[in-house]
């Protein structure tokens, strides 16, 4: 009989997970797929969240036609984007052009984060040995004999200790796994902040997703069907600035770098509809500990550049996936199979990042601090304007990434 009081519970399983964003629910996926006994613990009720990004890159889209869910995947409402132009001043420049990738979707397909995750669970509970725990917050880990042995959590019905032959940090830049297992953090800076706002779409608005660079500005627009997604980029620690000069101000600021939207800047009629992401880009050292791995932000925060974050989030999960699942089956994971994940995950992170904070620092920081009026195009994109082909070469690094994973059905057999 219940008497009120809260409930402790123990669970033994052969991988644990915390956070059940895209790299958690992927690897969830992946394993309960191939017959792994595995939880996911998630500290919210839902999925349902702020925004946080709604890209699905087509390498993460080709991993759902390796796992034979792309059809049913497109079924839910989404926008696909072919093409991500660019404003420079007065001129409107083609920057990436997906339509050549060797892939099955040659599109970003944008859809809400809350709906992609939400079909990885989905699919994940048809699997016997897959659970997912939502309000499961990890707190700390369990060490027994040099390794990690588990999780405790704190839930809504009382306490939960998890017991399990992995630990996965999948829980974000804020990680609680890897501050709990000491793993060393490497920030490569960033010069600027985001702020994220919605503006409702009208009849006659261009119906493309885009960026604009003004001297001074960073704008980017995301069509999202019946709103645009906003990203207006700031210098770092600049929202304070923001917010003294006023609300009426910052909306000005908004119209004139896009001036169509210049009637209905009033839907900003609170900070509250303003969100801020203060832009990390770190790394860990060391991606693992006996009986533990961080995978996703966790292990690497993305600056926003390229809009990617998920994308290796997502090809994380596919990697651990493909190297941990047999030793996970046979209840054993070593060491080496931990290295081998960081190793062949750690230099495309390290390749990306280095791209992403050339971009930081070459371009964006300059165009917010410039005092000039005008400025001209960049050489590379006044190659790509007249030879159209170089559009190739961004859209495989936004679209595919440097090294895209596939599902391996040798370890990742279907059951
Ligand atoms: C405002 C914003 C806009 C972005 N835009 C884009 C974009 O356009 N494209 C893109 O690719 N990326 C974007 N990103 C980055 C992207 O969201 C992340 O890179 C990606 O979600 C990383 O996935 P993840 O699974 O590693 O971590 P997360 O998505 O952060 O998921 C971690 C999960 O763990 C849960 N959690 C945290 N702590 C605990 C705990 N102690 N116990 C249990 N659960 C826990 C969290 O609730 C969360 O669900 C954006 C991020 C932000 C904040």
């Amino acid at each position: 009989m219940n008497d009120g009081s809260p409930r402790s519970e123990t669970l033994a399983v052969r991988c644990c997970i915390a956070g059940g964003g895209p790299a958690g629910m992927m690897l969830g996926l992946l394993l309960a797929r191939a017959g792994v006994d595995v939880i996911v613990l998630e500290k919210h009720a839902d999925f349902f969240r702020d925004f946080r990004g709604d890209t699905i890159h087509p390498s993460t889209l080709e991993v759902m036609y390796e796992l034979g869910l792309l059809d049913e995947f497109f079924k839910r409402p989404h926008q696909e984007l072919r093409l991500l132009r660019g404003w420079i001043g007065d001129e409107m420049i083609p920057v990436a052009d997906f339509s050549h990738l060797p892939t099955h979707c040659k599109f970003i397909a944008l859809m809400p984060q809350w709906d992609f995750l939400d079909f990885l669970a989905q699919h994940a509970k048809t699997y016997p040995t897959f659970r997912l725990r939502m309000q499961a917050e990890v707190t700390d880990l369990i060490e027994e004999g040099g390794r990690v042995a588990g999780v405790r959590a704190r839930t809504a019905t009382g306490a939960l200790e998890v017991r399990t032959d992995l630990v996965v940090g999948a829980d974000g830049r804020h990680s609680t796994v890897r501050e709990k297992a000491g793993l060393q953090i490497m920030d490569l800076g960033a010069p600027m902040d985001v702020l994220w706002m919605r503006l409702s779409q009208r009849p006659g608005d261009p119906k493309e997703s885009m960026g604009r660079f003004d001297p001074g500005h960073v704008f980017v627009m995301i069509d999202r069907g019946d709103y645009w997604q906003c990203a207006f980029v700031i210098p770092k620690g600049g929202f304070d600035e923001v917010k003294r000069r006023g609300l009426e101000a910052f909306r000005e600021e908004v119209a004139r770098v896009a001036p169509f939207m210049r009637e209905r800047v009033s839907e900003l009629s609170d900070w509250d509809h303003v969100k801020l992401l203060t832009v990390a880009v770190n790394r860990v050292r060391e991606w693992y500990r006996p009986g533990l791995l961080c995978i996703g932000d966790a292990a690497h925060a993305m600056s926003p550049v390229g809009g990617i974050g998920i994308n290796l989030a997502i090809q994380d999960a596919v990697a651990a996936g493909n190297i941990l699942a047999e030793p996970l089956r046979r209840g054993h994971v070593g060491l080496d199979q931990l290295r081998a994940v960081q190793r062949r995950r750690e230099w495309p992170t390290r390749v990306t990042q280095r791209f992403q904070v050339f971009v930081q620092n070459r371009i964006i920081g300059r165009v917010l601090t410039t005092q000039a009026k005008s400025f001209a195009v960049p050489l590379p994109v006044r190659l790509m304007r007249r030879w159209p082909f170089l559009r190739r070469i961004p859209a495989r690094l936004i679209g595919m990434g440097i090294q895209p994973e596939h599902v391996n059905e040798t370890s990742l057999r279907g059951t």
